[in-house]
């Protein structure tokens, strides 16, 4: 049984772990939720521990920084300072088989996924710096954000500007802008307005459906920005019972088409916690996790009437809240209880007869429309954050996605987490007062392996190879009609795989980016109008761009003309910059924000390609301003090279042979930058 390459796992045997029992009602930190934003202080450390090889099958260890058997010294005086393992080469050395180099890694930042990454880092040998360390590390694992550390090297397990991106606000704008370019793609985001500043649009749109369906009796559901763990969320069915709920301009919030027919299993609502992992932005590389959880709900489901809007146990499937209920079932096993693995779930779905191969490859189209709708802008933050140029770490990171099934076995997109909770324990309340943590194995099962493998993935001496493998899995992709043919196999994967060291389980994560990508390229409309947007940000560091960036956009891409003149430009420019700013997003900084530029740009398209559909448009638009910024860059090309060409002349003429200095050269090998992302552009759309 597979689906797009990605095969659910056979149903897992049960595993006795007697002591996962809970009691209802216990006040454990969720497992599944966002974690809190700073950690303990830690005691200072040796930081150039070994840790000692760990057998596979049971992977824990004594949990809590200073815990023994991990801190031996390696050769802290002489092989570890000064002297990176990284700077060995697997091989021959002297004649002796040479020892891989160890991977290090910044634990110190890894707040409540330590555990679990405690364990991944013992499976794969790797040399952990639970303290940190004053040499830099090949990986920094953050339990937050990108922010948590100052990094200038390395690599680490956070984008800048990926919280941002995923709260509920800011995820339906950019999904909405999806939704007006390719309005059949994105139907799996339900129908959402954002409050305050929707709030009329709201109460219209629903008014005039009402009138045009009189039998239609919707319900929606209303979720405070920022929230997590179902906190502030409540379910309404008309938009007036909004107003008596407080104050939204003090909470901002969306307010969303409520999916009231969804997949029940022994009658509950159940939703599904995907791990994805967003292992580049350029190139654009996402891998699925073969397996995840579902969270079900602990009251038996019923369609949502006046009376039942206010049971969240019956409605909300978050495990923070259902914790609390009394039916909530701790169960020791993977494939049973209130939080099972989502393969537990799909051997039963597939018992019944369900079409699993097809529930996969929609939920892979829906993960990877969400990501191509969150790129753009992460792009601006990341240029933002780690300018071109100068030092700076890259980054990868693991996404929760929260999917629902509804009763047609359609996927509903409901959030994507920056930060999904990687705890593989919870507490358990022994008598009233005292608690102690013990072991989740579903939790265990699922993140351990999620953690490991995003590290196998990112190892950073396998980079070299890795460059080739890519070439070589997208060549594979290029080669074949239906992307999602199952049986296709991964070259990456495969080939890591293959790897001495890969006593390891098989990867749990399938590459889906650049796999699919022949399918899904034409969707990256908003991807290079925001190349466009960075492209004449000007000043490194800014997200948003000036009056003088946008004239410079205008001229440079030959868009004004007897009809358009550069004072409607700039009346342009101030309207939408006006209103962006006017929704009170981000005041630290004036000017246009990346969403008002591709509302302008939307405008512009609209008055220049008057029949087509929006995204002909848009597309149309699009290769307009890249031919001519190519002409551009070609001419610069070609006046720079006349430039190089004269001083050459004139250098090679001077009798002590002078050499030009590497920074004559910069501006040109800058442009030729500029025109290879053009024919990248160009590469992408074909
Ligand atoms: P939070 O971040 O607070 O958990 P979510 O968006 O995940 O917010 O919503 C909480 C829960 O509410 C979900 O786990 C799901 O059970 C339910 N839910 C959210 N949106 C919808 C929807 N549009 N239709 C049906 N149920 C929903």
């Amino acid at each position: 049984m597979e689906s797009a390459g990605i095969e659910p796992e056979p149903e897992p045997e049960p595993e006795r772990c007697p002591s996962a029992q809970e009691p209802p009602g216990s006040p454990a930190p969720p497992a599944e939720e966002p974690e809190p934003s700073e950690a303990a202080p830690q005691p200072q450390q040796e930081a150039e521990g070994v840790p000692p090889p760990a057998p596979l099958a049971q992977g824990r260890r004594p949990s809590g920084p200073g815990s023994k058997g991990q801190a031996k010294r390696g050769g802290a005086g002489k092989g570890g300072r000064g002297k990176r393992g990284s700077t060995r080469r697997a091989g021959e050395e002297g004649g002796r088989p040479a020892r891989r180099a160890h991977v290090t890694v910044d634990s110190s930042k890894a707040k409540t996924s330590l555990e679990a990454l405690k364990i991944s880092l013992r499976q794969l040998r790797w040399k952990e710096f639970p303290f940190g360390r004053r040499l830099p590390c090949d990986i920094y694992w953050h339990g937050v954000s990108f922010h948590d550390n100052d990094i200038f090297s390395g690599q680490v397990n956070k984008f800048p500007g990926m919280t941002e991106m995923v709260r509920k606000i800011t995820l339906s704008r950019a999904v909405r802008t999806m939704q007006d370019l390719f309005p059949e793609e994105y139907n799996f985001y339900p129908h959402s307005w954002i409050l305050p500043e929707e709030f009329p649009l709201f109460v219209a749109e629903v008014r005039m459906m009402k009138e045009s369906n009189p039998p239609w009796k919707p319900t929606f559901i209303v979720k405070p920005d920022g929230g997590c763990q179902g906190d502030g969320i409540y379910l309404i069915k008309d938009p007036s019972d909004i107003r008596l709920a407080g104050n939204l301009q003090s909470r901002p919030a969306v307010v969303q088409e409520y999916i009231s027919k969804p997949l029940l299993i022994d009658k509950l609502k159940f939703d599904i916690r995907l791990y994805v992992l967003l292992k580049s932005l350029e190139p654009l590389e996402i891998y699925i996790a073969k397996d995840g959880l579902s969270r079900f709900c602990t009251e038996p489901y019923q369609e949502p009437t006046l009376k039942n809007l206010h049971q969240v146990f019956m409605h909300l499937t978050n495990y923070s809240l259902n914790i609390h209920s009394g039916n909530f079932i701790h169960s020791d096993s993977v494939n049973t209880g209130s939080k099972r693995t989502f393969s537990s779930v799909l051997h039963r779905l597939s018992s019944k007869g369900v079409d699993i191969k097809k529930l996969w490859s929609d939920i892979i189209s829906l993960v990877i429309k969400t990501v191509i709708a969150l790129t753009p802008e992460l792009k601006v933050y990341y240029q933002s954050d780690i300018p071109a140029g100068k030092p700076g770490p890259t980054c990868f990171q693991i996404l929760g996605f929260d999917i629902l099934l509804m009763k047609n076995l359609k996927p509903v997109l409901l959030e994507v987490n920056a930060n999904p909770s990687m705890r593989i324990e919870h507490e358990q309340e022994l008598s009233p007062g005292v608690f102690e943590n013990v072991p989740s194995p579903v939790d265990e099962e699922i993140k351990v392996a999620v953690i490991r493998d995003t590290l196998r993935l990112m190892e950073p001496h396998k980079k070299k190879k890795k460059d080739n493998q890519y070439q070589l899995s997208e060549n594979a992709s290029d080669t074949k009609d239906d992307l999602l043919e199952p049986g296709s196999t991964d070259q990456l994967e495969h080939d890591i795989s293959k790897n001495p060291e890969a006593s390891l389980p098989s990867l749990c994560l399938k590459q889906v980016f650049p796999k699919y990508a022949k399918q899904f390229n034409y969707l990256r409309l908003v991807d290079r109008m925001a190349a466009l947007f960075i492209r004449f940000l000007g000043v490194k560091g800014t997200m948003k761009l000036g009056p003088t960036g946008f004239r410079t956009f205008i001229r440079n891409c030959r868009l004004s003309n007897s009809n358009f003149s550069m004072a409607s430009v700039d009346i342009l420019y101030i309207d939408i910059t006006r209103r962006w700013n006017s929704m009170g997003l981000d005041q630290r900084e004036s000017g246009m924000c990346l969403q008002a530029f591709v509302e302008a740009f939307f405008c512009l398209a609209q008055r220049r390609y008057k029949s087509f559909p929006l995204h002909e448009q848009v597309a149309s638009l699009i290769d307009f301003c890249e031919y001519h910024l190519a002409i551009l860059d070609e001419k610069r090309l070609v006046c720079s090279r006349g430039i190089t060409e004269r001083r050459a002349t004139l250098v090679t003429c001077q009798p002590d042979g002078l050499h030009l200095t590497p920074a004559t050269h910069a501006p040109l090998l800058n442009r030729m930058t500029a025109a290879n992302k053009f024919t990248d552009y160009r590469n992408h759309r074909s």
